[in-house]
């Protein structure tokens, strides 16, 4: 058997693995010159103010708190999407509301979410699956419409480009992932754009145990000995290394959006007009993918396709599990989730990562077009 075609890997030079190597030579591991460097160049990629977390799951929990959404609140979220997105809304109390999507893309439908609303409502979080935002534009008016804040799991879209504007440049909150496998990595870690600096101030004493102002602190090499608390906080900064590492990635991080577009757009044409596969709507000159999930229309039985696939060294995935199928979340759901339940087991993530190359696309299209053939 050939080597294995794996789903997805992290992505590493040379010089992420120096850089982190700095850090640890230098000995100061802890939020100091190395956050503020990664904080300062995200500004500058996304035109706006970055606070940067432990990971993406913290960066949404944070986002949700920093808007003042709490105990007995509600969040509209998409069903389908990692469980991390409804950990972090439930993990400050209030409760993620499981809403529909629209096939063509699997984002969030906001008419579903409509039918959701209650007095209790106070947030849409939008989830770019793959990489693609969805019908944003539409998502911010019923927002506005109906006085909710917006917050965009943007884990999967670190790079898309939105009608001509980068994700997380624009709009309300954006929490990016920077987990090893996502478009970019700090080994672990995530972020948090935002432009009201009042709850950007929230997020950035949260994230260190709600010591007031400790980051001013930490950046100019000193540390909070006598200090305020007000509000509950958690121990979510980024450490040194983690930003050594991101900070090189930000650098690469052409080569690699390329490199995902590329084998996308590639996907796209191997597989365009099977009479069974259907890839995912997506515009891939601005949309920067992190997975590549397609359709497979009348599919008996995804398990026993992946064991063949996995056979003929292929790895695959399947993003995600619907989260009102979940025991914790099963109340989630009040009325039914049509799209979401048809479409759920007919979903198949390929691989995709920037070392695959064009020839791994090819075989992972004829071995997926032959085994459904027979
Ligand atoms: C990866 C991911 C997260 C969470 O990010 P972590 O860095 O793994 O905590 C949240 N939502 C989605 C859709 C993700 O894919």
């Amino acid at each position: 058997m050939s080597r294995l075609i794996r789903i997805s890997q992290s992505c590493l030079s040379a010089a992420e693995k120096q850089s982190g190597m700095g850090v640890l030579d230098r000995e100061f591991l802890g939020k100091g010159a190395e956050v503020q460097e990664f904080e300062q160049a995200l500004a500058a990629f996304f035109g706006r103010p970055t606070v940067c977390v432990v990971n993406g799951t913290a960066a949404i929990h944070l986002a949700v708190q920093g808007c003042g959404i709490g105990h007995d609140d509600e969040v509209l979220v998409p069903s389908l999407t990692y469980v991390a997105t409804f950990q972090a809304i439930s993990a400050t109390g209030a409760r993620p509301v499981a809403c529909d999507i629209d096939p063509a893309t699997c984002t969030l439908d906001w008419r579903d979410a409509e039918r959701r609303l209650t007095r209790k409502t106070k947030a849409i979080m939008p989830v770019h699956y793959s990489g693609g935002a969805g019908d944003l534009e539409n998502i911010y008016d019923f927002a506005r419409r109906h006085g909710l804040r917006v917050i965009e799991d943007a884990a999967h879209a670190f790079g898309t480009r939105h009608n001509g504007k980068r994700i997380g440049g624009f709009g309300d909150i954006a929490c990016f992932s920077f987990d090893g496998i996502k478009n970019i990595t700090s080994g672990e870690g995530g972020c948090v754009v935002a432009d009201d600096p009042a709850t950007l101030r929230r997020i950035q004493d949260a994230r260190l145990l709600g010591v007031e102002k400790d980051t001013e602190k930490r950046y100019a090499g000193q540390r909070s000995w006598e200090f305020d608390v007000t509000a509950q906080g958690w121990r979510y900064h980024m450490s040194n290394i983690m930003a050594a590492i991101g900070i090189e990635q930000l650098k690469r991080f052409p080569e690699l959006a390329a490199a995902r577009q590329k084998l996308a757009r590639h996907y796209d044409e191997l597989l365009r007009n099977h009479p069974r596969i259907q890839p995912l709507k997506r515009d891939y000159d601005n949309v920067v993918p992190h997975i590549y999930a397609v359709r497979i229309k009348g599919l008996p039985d995804r398990n026993a396709l992946r064991k063949q696939l996995l056979e003929n060294g292929i790895q695959t995935g399947i993003h995600y599990q619907p989260n009102h199928e979940l025991a914790f979340y099963r109340s989630s759901s009040a009325l039914p989730l049509a799209a979401t339940d048809a479409i759920f087991p007919e979903l198949l993530s390929l691989p995709l990562h920037p070392d695959l190359t064009e020839q791994d696309i090819g075989a992972v299209c004829a071995q997926l077009k032959s085994l459904l053939h027979d």
